[in-house]
């Protein structure tokens, strides 16, 4: 569906701001807007994503700011596990799109492809994948995933 150009990489990442405080920051996702008028409506159960990489970028900025809840309500539940756990020597930094396949309102299904950029105990890691996302009861949910093992 979209392309997106890869950012220039910042020499040193800031350490993941947990931008959930205020909401007056730039949201974890990507997008232009602040926290608050991004994804922190969605994690509120104020606004539903509309698109498959809406909601990949929401669950992403939901692993940024620790939030397990959002995270499970937009997991099929089949394929959802019974509790979240956050590894605390992970911190995301950035979520890179790549591809996507249909997804779009209209749509039934999609698929999302992203590299997640994390630093684990000071070491920069990438995580490739591309996603797979249903409607469950009219919403856009995860249902999962192939990851592309990273050349080092
Ligand atoms: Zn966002």
């Amino acid at each position: 569906m979209s392309r997106r150009n890869t950012r220039p990489h910042p020499a040193k990442p800031a350490p993941a701001a947990p931008a959930a405080a205020d909401g007056s920051a730039p949201c974890p996702c990507g997008l232009p807007s602040n926290y608050a008028d991004c994804c922190r409506r969605l994690h509120h159960g104020l606004a539903q994503a509309t698109t498959a990489e809406q909601l990949m970028r929401s669950r992403f900025s939901a692993f940024v700011v620790n939030d397990a809840a959002y995270l499970l309500r937009s997991w099929h539940p089949r394929t959802r596990p019974p509790v979240i756990d956050f590894d605390a020597r992970l911190s995301w930094q950035r979520l890179e799109i790549l591809d996507s396949t249909e997804g779009g309102p209209f749509h039934q299904e999609g698929t999302v492809e992203f590299v997640a950029h994390y630093v684990e105990q000071g070491i920069s890691g990438r995580l490739h994948e591309r996603s797979r996302f249903v409607r469950h009861e009219g919403a856009w949910v995860y249902l999962d995933g192939v990851i592309t093992p990273t050349e080092a």
